[in-house]
Formats: C-alpha cells, sequence, structure tokens
C-alpha cells in the first residue's frame, strides 16, 4: 500500500493600497505598465521601503494559522532572471521568515505549516500569437507564501486546506483571494512512499496553478503518474513540472532546481523587520475575528451545524448580518436558512456581492421574530426578503402592504385542506398505503393555495386530521 505525500506553497495577493516597497498601486486593472517606478522596476540606485501594512498583514494571517510570530526576521534576495523580473531578483524571505511552525487542524489531523513569508510579486507575460509582451503593474505587488509541510495526504484534505487559508485570508480583511484575478495561486509538491514508511521521496512540483480544482486534478494526476511509475519499479527524479489544465496533463519543464541555485542572501537595501511588543499587541487588538474562531463561535454560541457555521463565517458579509441580528434578539438556526437560502438564491440570480445585499442584520432580526412569532410562515419570509431586497420598507410594513400574514385561522385552513384533499386523490390514496411524503406534498399544496401565508404545522395537523377522518 502507498501514500501521497501533498505540501503546497499557497500565494496571498494583498489588497494592500501601495506596492510592497514603493508607493505605486496595486490596482488589478490599470493600463499596461502604468503603475510603475524606478523601485518595482528595479532600476540601478533605486532603494525600496518596506510597506509597514505587509507586516500586519502578514502577522494577522500567522496568529490565525497558528504560527509564531518572529520578533526579528529579514528580507532576502532570490537571485533568478525571468522576462517579468525586471531586478534580476525577487525581494522575498530566506532562513529568517516572519512566521514559522503553525498548523491548521483538517478532519482531526494536522497539517504542519513550516512557514509563512513576505515576497514580492513579478510582473505579468502576455503571450500573443506574433509576440511576448511584459506588463511590470504586478511587479512588487505583496505576496505572502504559506508553506506547508508534505503532511497532506489526498486531494480532499488539501481541497479543505486551501478553502481555510482563502476564508482566513478573507476573514481577517488582508485579501479578497480572487483567484480570476490570480490574488491566490499555489505550488504543489508531490511524492509517494510505501505507508508506513518515515523519509520521503524525491517529489515533483507543479508551479503556478490558479484554481482549486486545477490544483486538485494535478495532484490526482501526478499521484497515479508516481505510482505507475514506482509500482513498476521505477523512480522518480526531481523535478518541475507545468500542468495543463486544458489538455489535463503535466509536462516536464526542467529538472527541479535546489535552493541554492537561487542564491539566496540577506538584501542589503532594507532593514530588518522588527516587531516589539506593543507593535504586536496592537495588531492582536485590531485584527478582525478570523474564520476558524468564528465558525467555532457560531457552533458554541448560536448552536449552527457545522455545515451552516463554516458556510456563514466563510462570508464576512454574511457573518455580520447574523452577528447584529444575534445582537436584536433573532433566532439564529431561521437567520441562517434564511442567509443561506432565499438570501443567497437572491445574490446568485442577481449576480450580486454580499457586500450590496441592501438590508441589514437588525431587519432581518424582525423578519426572524414575526416567523418564531408565527405572524408570517417562513415562505412568505422568502417573499418578504425579495422585496427587501428592492426598498427601504420594514419586513414589519412589508407584511402588513402585501396582506403576508399568517392564516392561523382554522375553518380558513379547513376550507383549503378539503379543497385540495378533493384535487389529489392519487396523493391521499398513496397517503393511505402509508407514503408519508405524500402528507409534505399536500402541505405544499396547501401552501400555494395560500400563497404561502398558511401557517404550515397547523395544515399539516389539519390535513391529518382530515384524511383520518376519511374511509
Ligand atoms: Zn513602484
Amino acid at each position: 500500500m502507498y501514500e501521497a505525500c501533498i505540501g503546497l506553497e499557497v500565494h496571498v495577493e494583498l489588497d494592500t493600497a501601495s506596492k510592497a516597497f514603493c508607493s505605486c498601486p496595486v490596482k488589478y486593472k490599470a493600463e499596461l505598465n502604468s503603475c510603475v517606478c524606478p523601485v518595482c522596476m528595479g532600476l540601478p540606485g533605486a532603494m525600496p521601503v518596506l510597506n509597514k501594512k505587509i507586516v500586519e498583514y502578514a502577522v494577522r494571517l500567522g496568529l490565525a494559522l497558528n504560527c509564531s510570530i518572529n520578533t526579528i526576521s529579514q528580507h532576502a534576495r532570490k537571485n533568478y532572471f525571468y522576462p517579468d523580473l525586471p531586478k534580476g531578483y525577487q525581494i522575498s524571505q530566506g532562513a529568517k521568515s516572519i512566521c514559522t511552525d503553525g498548523y491548521v487542524e483538517i478532519n482531526g489531523r494536522r497539517i504542519r505549516i513550516n512557514r509563512i513569508h513576505i515576497e514580492e510579486d513579478a510582473g505579468k507575460l502576455i503571450h500573443t500569437q506574433k509576440e511576448t509582451l511584459v506588463d511590470f503593474n504586478r511587479a512588487g505587488v505583496p505576496l505572502l507564501e504559506i508553506v506547508t509541510e508534505p503532511d497532506i495526504r489526498n486531494c480532499e484534505e488539501a481541497r479543505l486546506f486551501l478553502e481555510t487559508v482563502r476564508n482566513t485570508a478573507v476573514s481577517l480583511g488582508i485579501s479578497e483571494c480572487r483567484m480570476e484575478q490570480g490574488q491566490l495561486r499555489c505550488d504543489v509538491n508531490v511524492s509517494v512512499r510505501k505507508k508506513g514508511d518515515d523519509a520521503l521521496n524525491e517529489r515533483c512540483e507543479m508551479k503556478n496553478i490558479n484554481s482549486f480544482s486545477a490544483a486538485l486534478r494535478s495532484i490526482e494526476h501526478d499521484v497515479a503518474r508516481q505510482l505507475e511509475i514506482v509500482k513498476s519499479g521505477g523512480s522518480i527524479t526531481r523535478e518541475t513540472r507545468r500542468w495543463d489544465d486544458i489538455v489535463q496533463k503535466s509536462v516536464l519543464l526542467r529538472s527541479k532546481e535546489s535552493e541554492g541555485d537561487y542564491r539566496y542572501f540577506p538584501e542589503p537595501d532594507l532593514p530588518p523587520i522588527v516587531i516589539d511588543e506593543e507593535w504586536l499587541k496592537k495588531i492582536k487588538t485590531e485584527m478582525p475575528e478570523p474564520f476558524l474562531e468564528k465558525t467555532e463561535r457560531y457552533k458554541a454560541m448560536y448552536s449552527l451545524s457545522e455545515y451552516d457555521a463554516i458556510t456563514i463565517a466563510s462570508d464576512v458579509n454574511y457573518g455580520l448580518l447574523l452577528d447584529t441580528a444575534m445582537k436584536h434578539g433573532a433566532d439564529a438556526k431561521t437567520v441562517a436558512n434564511m442567509l443561506l437560502g432565499f438570501i443567497s438564491h437572491i445574490v446568485n440570480e442577481r449576480a450580486m456581492e454580499t457586500a450590496q445585499i441592501p438590508f441589514d442584520g437588525k431587519s432581518l432580526a424582525e423578519l426572524s421574530i414575526l416567523v418564531c412569532k408565527n405572524e408570517i410562515s417562513y415562505t412568505a419570509a422568502g417573499k418578504v426578503i425579495e422585496i427587501m431586497f428592492d426598498t427601504n420598507l420594514s419586513p414589519q410594513e412589508i407584511v402588513e402592504n402585501n396582506n403576508l400574514g399568517q392564516i392561523s385561522d382554522e375553518t380558513a385552513l379547513e376550507k383549503t385542506a378539503k379543497a385540495v384533499i378533493e384535487k389529489n386523490t392519487k396523493s391521499v390514496c398513496d397517503y393511505k398505503k402509508g407514503k408519508m411524503n405524500a402528507l409534505g406534498y399536500l402541505v405544499g399544496q396547501c401552501m400555494k393555495e395560500t400563497k404561502g401565508k398558511a401557517n404550515p404545522a397547523l395544515v399539516k395537523k389539519m390535513l391529518e386530521k382530515l384524511l383520518e377522518e376519511m374511509e
């Protein structure tokens, strides 16, 4: 039996106003080569100055991912030539990274994080049919690189790890992690070994993968490729491969370079990064609640299911709506259902951002209270929410204006229930034969008849009573 040893290097592009070592703005869609200066172009004599915000963002991420924060760390030059790297080296961190020895728990297993370090992005090559162009707007944009130990065993763990990193970075306000804009990319390294072995075998690396699904496909493909070689008596050679997601294959790029090839040395133009106790304390106090903590709090405080807690905590705006609603006396489960049901449905349908939701948690609390007091049905709450997206009216006003109050009047409900029973003889028959979901169907029909206003619990009782009375 064999097992895979998978390590990830995740690059998170930071949402700072300016670049890492100069005051050029960080803009995703700017005119080509318009956000450049002598520093990020690497002109002789230009001196870099560290953007302090990056240190704060790195510390936030390090704390959230259980790392030790090193009070002294250092920049290093990573030397290599590539047309998108005008300086001929990248400012990164070598042996002294800002955060070290962290971990993320995935399904009860610890995925160790070797380090998180600060580095700058390179420019972008644009290949046309005739020529290759280069845009330096991205050169010098700050990145954090999260390097794991090869503790990941399969694609599912890799997916959960990547999602945790993304959700954490977003919750900390350090990056929006939009993969389509290249704000989150990863390198994957894979090796295989006999189960029970401690030593690691030679690994292969796949570089610059820019979607979760491509990362997972590349892992699956390379594990299979390596197993085939190993099982037929061959051995793996260390190499860097390029994952081509279109043809679903990896191709050899180069036999793997080692750290030494980059001739890392301390960056002479930048002083060490020193974080004193006071600064660390300030960063801690100003830091937004990280994703993993928020998820645990939602489970413990609001008794939400794991799925609901993770889904809501992974979106800062949903989290804010829930927390505000809870401060105003809402029922957590009702609000969670509304967020992940009606609200996310409308957000997706209208292709909105959750930041554009036009109402606040206080209104959601008001709505959830109307539902809990049985003044409106849950279905009617969906209609209220739809109207809340288009008007400034309060839930109470919407209920009154649209006559959405719940029908709890038994005579009226009995009439509806009788009519539905008459019209749906087949379902009645099924119910009599013991098919319980036929009852659900009949309840649904009554809700439809009353345009969602009937009290569903009463309807169910009424139907059961009427069906019982029938021969
Ligand atoms: Zn610049």
